[in-house]
């Protein structure tokens, strides 16, 4: 009889010390995704926004965009966070769904449609693994969609791995639609802005400014579709870019160049951090996985950017 008292108590104890109990009710999302253990830090949706060629020093220098700052006033983010090299969009968009630098998955230009060099490893689909497809992977019923304005990113991610992708000038519309009509778990809204207006009239020349602006009130759409779809409680939303811009141009290691924003904004982020850990490219693939509940392939050279969130 004592034994089973002290075994009792023993389990009572084992139960509280765990803290929580974990129920997924997967009431925000048609396609339940079950979590698997104490998680429920963790978010259900995951919502990637990027703007090409958008640098940290347009924002730092008091750009307008209230949404966005909104966000980082709400959130957490860093201006410091680095492109790897070269500071070009293919190579690093690449690095921010494969987790890894170019030495490793072989993107190594602007606009590499295929690896340059041989991948150092390659999946079930004979790809270098993305956060796209290891979701995927390991939720077969999470809804994720992809939606771009380059068409040059369509290379950039398993095809496999996507329930939903579009190429569009219109990033905006279809990504409000999408998110209404199927409040995906992850999703990638791309767009080709303002890199183009910087190619053409400068970065951080008036009309570069302006651009932001027009990319700052798409944002607050997005904000706006999450929180119509009722998901916004339940999401993550990260905002950033592949690298920043000077003159005309980029590809190079002028900080300008290199350094581009990281915001997140949603469930269990703090509110108005500072991230002051160092930061590459390749650390939001590992940071999307994290939240997302994957265990990053051992080829992964990024680290989740933990100090950003609360997860107690
Ligand atoms: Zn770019």
């Amino acid at each position: 009889m004592k034994k089973l008292i002290v075994l009792s108590a023993c389990l009572i104890l084992a139960f509280c010390q765990s803290g929580c109990v974990c129920i997924s009710t997967g009431k925000h999302n048609e396609k339940h995704v079950e979590k698997e253990s104490c998680s429920d830090w963790r978010p259900e949706h995951v919502i990637f926004v990027g703007f090409d060629g958008l640098c940290a020093k347009s924002i730092r220098d008091g750009a307008d965009m209230p949404t966005l700052r909104d966000l980082m006033a709400k959130g957490s983010s860093t201006l410091e966070s680095r492109t790897i090299l070269p500071s070009s969009s293919a190579c690093n968009w690449a690095s921010i769904f494969m987790g890894s630098g170019i030495e490793l998955h072989g993107y190594t230009t602007w606009g590499s449609k295929a690896p340059d060099l041989e991948p150092r490893v390659v999946n079930e689909n004979g790809r270098y693994p993305d956060v796209f497809w290891q979701y995927h992977k390991k939720n077969p019923d999470a809804e994720i969609g992809y939606i771009f304005e380059w068409d040059g990113m369509d290379f950039l991610t398993d095809p496999a791995a996507t329930d939903f992708r579009l190429n569009t000038k219109d990033c905006t519309t279809a990504a409000v639609q999408y998110i209404k009509e199927k409040k995906p778990n992850l999703c990638g809204v791309i767009y080709d802005q303002p890199d183009a207006v910087g190619h053409k009239d400068g970065w951080r020349s008036p009309e570069y400014m302006a651009k932001i602006l027009e990319l700052d009130n798409a944002l607050k759409e997005i904000i706006a579709a999450l929180d119509e779809a009722g998901i916004l409680k339940e999401s993550v939303v990260i905002v950033t870019s592949d690298h920043g811009g000077i003159d005309k141009g980029h590809g190079g290691m002028k900080m300008e160049e290199m350094q581009r924003p990281v915001v997140f904004y949603g469930k269990n982020v703090k509110k108005g951090y500072t991230i002051e850990e160092s930061t590459v490219v390749y650390d939001l693939a590992a940071t999307m996985a994290w939240l997302l509940d994957v265990e990053p392939p051992q080829v992964w050279t990024g680290r989740p950017i933990r100090s950003a969130f609360k997860t107690k």
